[in-house]
């Protein structure tokens, strides 16, 4: 059996064939896995728990079934849907991960996480991280009713096209210092993230000998998927 990890599907009512996507793979292969982990940005925005939009539900619908079919399934937030709450996870099936995290894979410890903890040469972007994460920023803006977050969200998004049309290609990309740094700190030879939407596999020099950094695609124009079992690992796309 195979454990499986996603990011950055960027689920939107504007791409309606990702979302089929990532709901056949929930009814189909995601049920017969070991877990699903869903390292962050499921959803291109999310406004918060009581946001009672069709994706939300459908999403959950589809992941509380492989859950109720005895997969785990985990979920780490993105710097798109870091307003996932406890609410929207239990009825998701969703186990809330920090991140970044350290997970038992194949016998291998290894250190998730969303990906944009890496990319520190983005001073701007850290800087609106910190406001962004802030429980005081969340409690108000949670706070305000839907359709005030639902204008706020599409501003925001309007200015995110404008700068980088609609895509993250614009988002630096990790920072070798920081990667050994934490798989120094955590101890681990494994790292798996996302965020970048740089898909590949990356040898990183440690002082333990060395470590395997694994970045995950987006779904935008593909479906990118990890598959871990016993007989190693594969990172796939799907056209
Ligand atoms: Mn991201």
């Amino acid at each position: 059996m195979s454990t499986l990890f996603l990011s950055d599907l960027h689920l939107d009512a504007n791409r309606p064939a990702t979302t089929q996507a990532f709901e056949a793979l929930m009814a189909g292969e995601a049920r017969h896995a070991e877990a699903v982990y869903l390292l962050g940005d499921l959803f291109e925005a999310y406004l918060g728990d009581d946001d009672d939009d069709e994706l939300p539900a459908r999403v959950a619908t589809a992941t509380a079934a492989v859950r109720a079919s005895g997969v785990p399934v985990f979920f780490q937030r993105g710097n798109r849907d870091f307003l996932v709450g406890p609410d929207y996870a239990a009825r998701a099936g969703w186990t809330l991960l920090p991140d970044p995290a350290v997970i038992e894979l194949q016998g291998e410890p290894t250190l998730l996480l969303h990906g944009d903890l890496l990319c520190l040469d983005d001073t701007g972007y850290q800087a609106l991280r910190r406001q962004l994460r802030d429980p005081a920023w969340q409690t108000g803006f949670l706070a305000q009713p839907l359709p005030a977050r639902r204008a706020f969200a599409a501003k925001a998004r309007a200015a995110s096209a404008a700068a980088q049309s609609g895509r993250d290609e614009s988002i630096g990309d990790a920072s070798p210092a920081e990667v050994r740094r934490l798989m120094d700190l955590y101890g681990v030879r494994w790292m798996i993230h996302g965020h970048t939407h740089r898909p590949a596999l990356h040898r990183v020099p440690l002082a333990r000998g060395e470590g395997l950094r694994i970045v995950l695609g987006d779904w935008y124009t593909q479906a990118s998927v990890l598959r871990v079992d016993h007989d190693g690992l594969r990172l796939e796309h799907a056209a």
